[in-house]
């Protein structure tokens, strides 16, 4: 603990709009103690404060009658500022470098790094938080608080006040003595509605009362939270601060990017690049990258990995970088595992114990599927690059307090049906009732039957349900998972100990006042088939007793999630090829890959286990995968390898081709590699209709394989099956999968282990000892990685001649003021959307388009085609990026009159061209751009170039029917503007062609208000209201200061 006092004379000294402490006036002391809070008194105001190296959480008291704030800084700030409020005029209060600052101080007094005495420079480095919604009154108090660190003093300041839940301050006792640390008590709360809480909304509870300073989190979110039963169905908003993020390689490059670019311009601008670095833990497992170039060789995953490392080197050599450049940042290299895989496995803590004080582990994610944690009692969930920056950078995340479904399990699994079974059954019900923004809490009696694994396999899927997080509290299945994959035993006591102290531990088989959801949803675990999804939709579930007509039906039916259209004279086609000399064919539904892949299955061992069971089992028998299949098996992790080896399951997997290919994403990214040529050349000569069948959980058309039109989701053992059975187009009830010995026909059956079988290997071969070999291997690299050289210093040396890593421009004419609001004036329209405009339109992740902006560019660079890569690979790179903005080939622009394509009209000279050029001439010539679109604009999944991207094709707003939440915050992130037109109106019915051009006439900031009214003209006389889509004051201040990332870096240079 450190002990900070503020002499009395320091806190006379303010005057004006701008509050001085002279530096001499200012007495600072740190020291560091593990007892109880220390009351230092010093003429008047005394703070103390316990820190903890993820939350900062701050608690300080005063000893004036008033408890002015969190800190003795924060205290000091508070006195002066409320003396110097009374003399500054209105327009001083909103003057801009006033109001800009007025969010400088909040987030000051919550970075005091326990670890050092160096803690008030610490202070002095760490961005601000605001809270949404706050009255202008409360940043006029941090505005004027701010004054005391421009008087060069090294004092920090907060208008945040005491957590006024210290009460609840608990020790947790150890059993035969001591304590395990201190805890936010819910139970003292003494408040019966916490009782019907849903255990998911307790953990934002816990949050909220633990971090509630009266400024980030107030009092009152504390009371919306624990009146959620009233308040959930009313869409309020709430803080949250997640204790960690976690990230991925596509989607952590960016991000780590970001921080380089930041440490640059803080260095331009005079202050310390040291300064910027994660205030909270983040882990980056490098696993999208890896590709199945190479299948069914014992050599697969060397080979593999040195193409994935020759093709990745720069990005890896930068991530490499970041490792040691920043603090508080694991960077897990890549042939180590998947990322959720890996989460669930070793990187989760359940329950933090920071410097003493416990609480739950949450996170968020830059991966839509960081939801498979909830399977662990983590309450996590996927968020876009801009947020997660966010959040690393210390900023809470504003986020609508969200209804709970719950959802009731009971029953048992019959034998033979797995957890694969399980999820693709329950998506299909959650999709039915429409669960999208919601969290999803699973509870009852058929819960204590579900494997921890099997749990963590339906919340990765929430994605595909459309939950927000789906969350199984932690219980006694927990606990036995942690001390199955090695975590220390007194760790695993002291989660007990502490989720039970506080309420947030669940004992199935004892009788429990209930939670109370939003809605009830039941399922009894007895009914659920064997089945798979498909084949465009991870929701179109199929029994697999009814696949057969269903692939027939999808042969007939016209084109769409269920239909290919083939007309009935050619579905028997037969493409008839020779393959290394046999000869070979392919029909409609014939399997040309079979891909055992994703964390969604391969940290389950049962299904792990029991795909090697079937392929043993078809060994056996006499039965063969056919050569001209694609079989890979990607494991999430090490340990996968390890207890397959125990169980004496791999030569089986082996010789059907299921060979090792890597640790990492493969084909449920759609990292498949390419088809065999002749292969290849059978389907796209005969037009085949050929099928993949992987244990992902996507399986949208182009995702998986371009030459896959069919793609079905099944459990690991079902794609052995489906392998040795080359087709989808089969009754596994009545049809042989194959002719086994002797000619004998061997059935689906013959070869299915029975549930029993598989959880006796399950039981010998799954230990400890594998997981903590695994990790304890993963944490000091592998050759390849120990082998690649990259930079060193707390600056990133950009080459400039690097396609993957390339300085963003978003700082580089930064100043130390905000810019003001910008003003939008006679813009013209760069595109003229529809509905349902995509961030996958906006900004595509797949292929590089020969022909594109970005591939002109890539050849300029020396780059040949064949080493384009993806967009995804390329995120580390605003140059390829900005040019990838809306290059979707299937973008629908209505310039171009039903044309599909990434082009549009340059409006000056009526001149048709790619948009990124466009944008470009528009830009050349100083001319404002926006985009004018229809419902839903941004949907799908949330990717901060759909954000970066427009901002740096010179958008400064877009005026759609409605927008995507999470987008819609990322452009507010980015500093453009969100317009809605008022309900009933769209550019349709103004009469807009988008040909005009349009100003915005947003008033002076001191009179923009979120939500309000703004008038757009045109130059030809068309007048209108929009609705201005800054939600909160917070977002009026990163606005104001052209994004948020502009805004915590001004508040870092403070
Ligand atoms: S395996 Fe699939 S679900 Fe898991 S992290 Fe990779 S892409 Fe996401």
């Amino acid at each position: 603990m450190h002990t900070i006092t503020i002499t009395s004379s320091s806190l006379r000294t303010c005057s004006g709009g701008f509050v001085r402490l002279r530096p001499a006036a200012a007495e600072v002391t740190t020291s560091l103690s593990s007892s109880s809070p220390i009351h230092q008194v010093s003429s008047g105001i005394t703070a103390k404060f316990y820190s903890n190296s993820t939350s900062q959480q701050l608690i300080a008291s005063s000893t004036t009658s008033r408890l002015l704030s969190v800190s003795g800084f924060a205290a000091a700030a508070s006195v002066c500022s409320r003396n110097s409020l009374r003399r500054l005029s209105s327009s001083e209060l909103h003057g801009s470098r006033l109001y800009s600052r007025s969010f400088a101080v909040a987030g000051l007094a919550h970075q005091l790094d326990g670890s050092s005495g160096s803690a008030v420079l610490r202070a002095l480095a760490v961005p601000a938080g605001f809270r949404s919604g706050r009255p202008l009154g409360v940043r006029v108090l941090a505005s004027a608080a701010l004054g005391i660190l421009q008087g060069g003093s090294r004092m920090a300041s907060s208008h945040a006040t005491e957590n006024p839940f210290g009460s609840l301050l608990t020790d947790l006792p150890k059993p035969g003595g001591g304590t395990y640390g201190k805890y936010y008590s819910l139970p003292k709360l003494n408040d019966p509605r916490v009782d019907t809480l849903p255990y998911s909304i307790r953990y934002l509870l816990e949050s909220a009362i633990r971090n509630c300073d009266n400024f980030q989190v107030l009092k009152a979110d504390v009371e919306k939270i624990l009146d959620w039963e009233r308040t959930a169905p009313k869409q309020v908003e709430i803080p949250f601060k997640p204790a960690r993020v976690i990230l991925q390689d596509f989607t952590g490059v960016p991000a780590v990017v970001d921080l380089a670019a930041m440490r640059d311009a803080i260095t331009r601008l005079g202050g310390d690049p040291d300064k910027i670095n994660p205030l909270v833990p983040v882990d980056l497992v490098i696993d999208h990258s890896v590709q199945v170039d190479v299948a069914r060789s014992p050599n697969a995953l060397h080979a593999n990995m040195e193409l994935e490392f020759g093709r990745n080197k720069e990005r890896f050599a930068f991530l490499k970088w970041g490792a040691t450049a920043f603090k508080n940042m694991l960077v897990v290299p890549p042939g180590s595992g998947i990322v959720h895989q890996v989460n669930l496995e070793y990187l989760a803590r359940v329950v933090f114990n920071s410097n003493g004080v416990l609480y739950p582990d949450s996170l968020v994610g830059t991966d839509s599927h960081t939801t498979m944690i909830d399977g662990l009692g983590v309450a996590g969930w996927g968020v876009g690059g801009i947020e997660a920056e966010a959040t690393m950078l210390g900023q809470p995340m504003s986020m609508v307090l969200p209804g709970v479904v719950g959802f009731k399990l009971d029953g048992k699994l019959r034998t033979g049906v797995t957890a694969t079974d399980l999820v693709l059954t329950v998506t299909q019900i959650l999709r039915k009732h429409g669960v999208v923004g919601k969290f999803v809490e699973f509870y009852g009696k058929g819960l204590s039957q579900l494997s921890l694994a099997d749990r963590a396999t339906i919340a990765n899927m929430s994605p595909e349900y459309g939950a927000t997080m789906g969350f199984f509290p932690v219980d006694k299945v927990t606990l036995q998972y942690l001390r199955l994959t090695g975590r220390d035993e007194q760790k695993v006591e002291e989660i007990e100990a502490y989720l039970r102290a506080n309420d947030l531990f669940i004992d199935h088989d004892k009788s429990q006042k209930e939670s109370v959801y939003s809605a009830y949803l039941e399922l009894d675990l007895d009914t659920v088939d064997p089945c798979v999804s498909g084949p465009k939709r991870p929701h179109d579930r199929v029994s697999l007793k009814d696949m057969k007509v269903d692939w027939q039906a999808c042969l007939d039916n016209k084109v769409g999630f269920k239909g290919f259209a083939i007309p009935k004279d050619q579905q028997d086609k037969v493409a008839k090829f020779t393959f290394n000399g046999q000869p070979a064919e392919l029909r409609h539904g014939s399997v040309v890959i079979a891909a055992i892949t994703s964390c969604t299955n391969t940290s389950n061992p049962s299904v792990m286990l029991g795909a090697g069971l079937v392929a043993k089992k078809g060994t056996e028998l006499g039965l063969e995968v056919k050569p001209w299949i694609k079989t890979s098996l990607a494991p999430g992790s090490g340990a996968v390898t390890q207890y397959l080896a125990k169980s004496g399951l791999t030569k089986y997997l082996d010789q059907q081709g299921f060979s090792l290919v890597g640790y990492g994403c493969t084909t449920c990214i759609g990292n498949s590699g390419d088809l065999n040529e002749i292969v290849a050349e059978a389907i796209t000569e005969n037009d085949v209709v050929a099928a993949a069948v992987l244990s992902g959980n996507r399986n949208f058309e182009g995702r998986v394989h371009p030459l896959t039109r069919a793609n079905y989701l099944a459990s690991p053992p079902l794609v052995v099956a489906y392998a040795f059975a080359g087709t989808v187009n089969i009754d596994f009830e009545t049809e042989p999968i194959g002719v086994g010995k002797g000619g004998k026909a061997v059935f689906l059956r013959d070869i299915w282990p029975s549930s029993e079988e598989v959880a006796e290997v399950v039981e010998k071969s799954v230990l400890p000892e594998m997981f903590r070999s695994t990790y304890a291997h993963i944490t000091k690299g592998n050759e390849m990685w120990n082998h690649l050289a990259s930079p060193k210093g707390s600056q990133y040396a950009w080459d400039p001649n690097s396609t993957y890593v390339h300085e963003p421009p978003f700082f580089k004419t930064m100043t130390k003021d905000p810019p003001g609001v910008p003003s939008v004036k006679d813009a013209y329209c760069l595109l003229n959307f529809g509905d349902s405009i995509t961030t996958d339109h906006i900004s595509p992740a797949g292929n590089i388009n020969k022909d594109s902006p970005a591939a002109k560019y890539l050849i300029a660079h020396g780059v040949d085609r064949k080493d384009f890569n993806s967009y995804g690979s390329r995120r580390g790179n605003d140059e390829i990026m900005a040019r990838g903005t809306f290059a979707n080939i299937r973008i629908v622009n209505k310039f171009l009159k039903g044309e599909v394509g990434p082009r549009t009209i340059y409006i000056p000279s009526q001149e048709k061209m790619f948009i990124y050029d466009a944008a470009q001439r528009y830009k050349e010539e100083g001319a404002d751009t926006i985009i004018l679109a229809g419902a839903e604009y941004g949907s799908g999944s949330s990717r901060d170039w759909a954000a970066k991207g427009p901002y740096l094709q010179g958008v400064k707003a877009v005026i759609a029917k409605s927008f995507e939440r999470i987008h819609r915050s990322n452009l507010v992130g980015m500093g453009l503007i969100p317009l809605c037109f008022k309900t009933g109106e769209d550019a349709e019915s103004l009469g807009l062609t988008g040909f005009e051009r349009y100003t915005i006439h947003l008033p002076d900031i001191e009179n923009i208000k979120p939500g309000m009214d703004v008038a757009v003209t045109t130059n030809d006389g068309k007048k209108f209201n929009c609705v201005l889509r800054f939600d909160t004051q917070v977002e009026l201040t990163y606005f104001q200061n052209g994004g948020i990332l502009h805004y915590v870096l001004r508040q870092l240079l403070e």
